[in-house]
């Protein structure tokens, strides 16, 4: 369907958006229930990549209050445009060392944390800057070395780098479920890490796992935060690079 007008496309696309976001309430509250879990310990994190800072507003107006973006380049200038709206933004991308010092100056939490040189430059980006992220350790859940994170063996390590680094709160941990296998399996084995980092580390706390299409198993294994996209905004088209 293509709309014929602006405003029929700008009052079109507000109920698609407010439509996506009642389904994926819905969704993580039956998520809770069966899990017997309260739903406020779960944050819905919007994933807005690829789509406009219009569809932020939406959703920050329909009272979404956590927001994602994976890629600096897209997130530096929505995060301007959406000014005021009072969001706590989340990194949940891949992020270059080189990046740090812009990702710092706006993301109030740091998903894809996987590496010490990364944790050095989070750090001295935060002293300049004087503010103070939340850092998530990303888990690598399998071999696929090209989606970041590290090795579960690894995670208390650098768990208690990022801890003892100047402005920086280690917030807890973060994965995406392998591709093509049960992601139950994997978030049983990112509450088991969690459940480590937590016991050196009391006020880490975060699980963010779970995205479109695997939100009610993460919820069901303990995620505290599950980051949704598509099942909130629709597809997005090929990312130019
Ligand atoms: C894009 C993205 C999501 C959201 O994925 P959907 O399947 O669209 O819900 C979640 N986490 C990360 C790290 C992402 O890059």
């Amino acid at each position: 369907m293509f709309p014929t007008s602006s405003s029929d496309s700008v009052s079109g696309r507000a109920d698609e958006v407010a439509a996506g976001l009642a389904e994926v309430r819905a969704r993580i509250a039956a998520a809770c229930a069966a899990a017997g879990r309260d739903p406020a310990e779960v944050t819905l994190v919007a994933v807005t990549k690829t789509f406009p800072a219009s569809d932020v507003r939406l959703l920050a107006g329909l009272g979404v209050t956590d927001v994602a973006e994976n890629r600096d380049q897209e997130a530096g200038p929505k995060v301007a445009q959406c000014a005021g709206l009072g969001l706590t933004w989340h990194f949940v991308g891949q992020l270059q060392t080189n990046k740090a010092r812009s990702v710092v100056s706006y993301a109030d939490v740091v998903h894809s944390v996987d590496r010490s040189r990364l944790v050095a430059a989070l750090s001295s980006a935060a002293a300049r800057s004087g503010r103070r992220p939340r850092c998530l350790v990303q888990v690598a859940l399998d071999e696929d070395e090209a989606r970041g994170g590290i090795r579960p063996a690894d995670v208390l390590r650098l768990a208690d780098e990022i801890a003892g680094a100047e402005g920086l709160d280690l917030g807890g941990v973060m994965a995406v479920a392998p591709l093509g296998s049960d992601p139950r399996a994997a978030f049983t084995a990112l509450a088991e890490i969690a459940a480590r980092v937590r016991r050196d580390h009391p006020a880490a706390g975060v699980i963010s796992a779970g995205m479109s299409g695997d939100l009610a198993e993460a919820i069901a294994c303990g995620a505290t935060h599950v980051r949704v996209g598509t099942a909130l905004l629709g597809g997005r088209r090929a990312i130019v690079r």
